[in-house]
């Protein structure tokens, strides 16, 4: 099948790749000519495990290319996916124009039948007022479908190769199975094909979404409690999830939810909630919880150092919103060490893989090391903000014998509070006194 993905971001690269892997001519469009460009050459400019080999078999075999021509891409290709990025307006909504403006450009293309299908996560009814604005531009019949995503960061191309679900929103059946046949591979093993109305697949993704979040901003706010009352919420989160009607996914107590999507959906379905003149008031709380997350991390320090924190040296270990990412879109590492700057702080820090975004959002304000082991010389503190793999058994007696004071305000309660504090650190956690 000829297709044609539009936004070539980390939703859009690993779709488009992973439908080439599975036979289809594809062609990634973006209006982003440098990443065109690196990506012609193979370069792929996100961090994504698996995803490099996959582009650049798919190049070699010229079942993928990448072009910034819209108009050639749309009439090439059958199916015509919308990946672009819908960010969050000034008054929390989802910013649109991208989606609008390519459907414009995918109805100006059009040169005869097409299925245009939204990826993009879009506010319900956004599919039908695309259509209308399609519909304006083209004399040609098309069908409009929502198909929206649930891949992980860091697990994108296994999430997308192996589904749990896929969701088409169609308001006809011919075209649904369309995707339904392009979907087959990745199928194979039984995960449900759910066919819906286009409101119900666009609404589909926001709950689902919502929902994770709110399982992360209810752990975090009992955490808070445990705190308070000398509980432990490791113990609670074990107990919890060996409840087969509760289950263990989303229930780790942390820094809260950053990224391009949980943040973003929470505040586009609170509103949307508005509009409709319903107050959501679980999801206000859950934005709630976790803005005020990474604050009490902050205050958590400042309390330790008793409000002194100029010319404190931070070693900061993570900055990617998650492990396995360079994504660092609302990440908690920017509230929170824009929090010690401004109090005079020195920072430190590294990323396996955020480093070049670490350095577009702080510039020279802080200090990048080489390696995690060097944010520490001379710190009066490690804040690890980002669970990723290497830092969870590090050399604490090297560590320590780097710090100025050794400290530690572990952001996600990857380290054993006994085992830490026997080595002489002075140890803090979340929801672990
Ligand atoms: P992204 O910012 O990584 O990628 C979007 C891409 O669209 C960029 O490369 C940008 O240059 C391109 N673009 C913007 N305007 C364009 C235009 N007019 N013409 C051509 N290209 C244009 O975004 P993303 O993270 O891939 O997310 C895309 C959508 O998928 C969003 O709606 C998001 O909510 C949703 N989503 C994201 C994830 C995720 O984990 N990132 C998961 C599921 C769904």
């Amino acid at each position: 099948m000829n297709i044609a993905v539009v936004g070539t971001g980390y939703v859009g690269l690993v779709a488009g790749s992973c439908f080439a892997e599975s036979g289809n001519d594809v062609v990634c469009v973006d209006n982003n000519s440098e990443k065109i460009e690196s990506l012609r050459k193979g370069v792929i400019p996100i961090y994504e495990p698996g995803l490099p080999e996959i582009v650049e078999r798919n190049l070699r075999d010229e079942r993928l290319t990448f072009t910034t021509d819209l108009d050639a891409a749309v009439k090439k290709s059958l199916v015509i996916f919308l990946a672009v990025g819908t960010p969050t307006s000034a008054d929390g909504s989802a910013d649109l124009t991208a989606v609008f403006e390519v459907g414009k450009a995918i109805g100006r293309a059009m040169d005869r039948y097409k299925v245009i299908v939204v990826k993009s996560t879009v506010p319900v009814g956004t599919s039908s007022r695309l259509r209308e604005v399609i519909k304006k531009e083209t004399k040609h019949p098309f069908d409009l479908l929502s198909n929206p995503e649930f891949l992980k960061q860091g697990a994108a191309v296994d999430d997308f190769m192996k589904p749990d679900r896929v969701v088409v929103g169609a308001d006809d059946v011919r075209a649904a199975e369309i995707l339904r046949d392009l979907y087959a591979p990745f199928v194979r093993t039984g995960s449900p094909v759910l066919i819906v109305d286009v409101r119900t697949a666009e609404m589909l993704k926001y709950a689902a979404n919502a929902f994770l979040a709110a399982r992360i901003s209810f752990m975090n706010e009992i955490a808070t409690l445990c705190e308070q009352v000398g509980a432990d919420i490791e113990m609670i989160r074990k107990g919890m999830a060996a409840d087969s009607r509760i289950g263990p996914a989303f229930l780790f107590a942390g820094l809260g939810f950053g990224g391009s999507c949980f943040p973003k959906d929470i505040r586009a379905l609170v509103h949307t909630g508005r509009e409709h003149k319903h107050d959501m008031k679980i999801l206000q709380a859950v934005d709630q919880v976790n803005t005020g997350q990474a604050l009490r991390f902050v205050d958590r320090i400042r309390t330790h150092f008793q409000d002194n924190i100029r010319d404190k040296r931070f070693g900061v270990w993570g900055l990617a919103f998650k492990p396995a990412t360079n994504d660092m879109r609302d990440a908690p590492s920017i509230p929170i060490i824009e929090n010690l700057l401004s109090a005079g702080a020195h920072i430190t820090a590294y990323d396996p893989a955020g480093m070049e975004e670490a350095k577009k959002i702080f510039g020279s304000r802080i200090t990048l090391a080489s390696n995690n082991y060097n944010c520490l010389e001379s710190a009066d503190a490690l804040l690890l903000i980002t669970e990723w793999q290497a830092f969870r058994n590090p050399n604490f007696e090297r560590m320590k014998s780097m710090m100025r004071q050794p400290i530690i305000f572990d952001g996600r309660n990857i380290y054993d509070p006994s085992q830490v504090r026997e080595m002489g650190f002075t140890y803090y956690s979340i929801g672990r006194v």
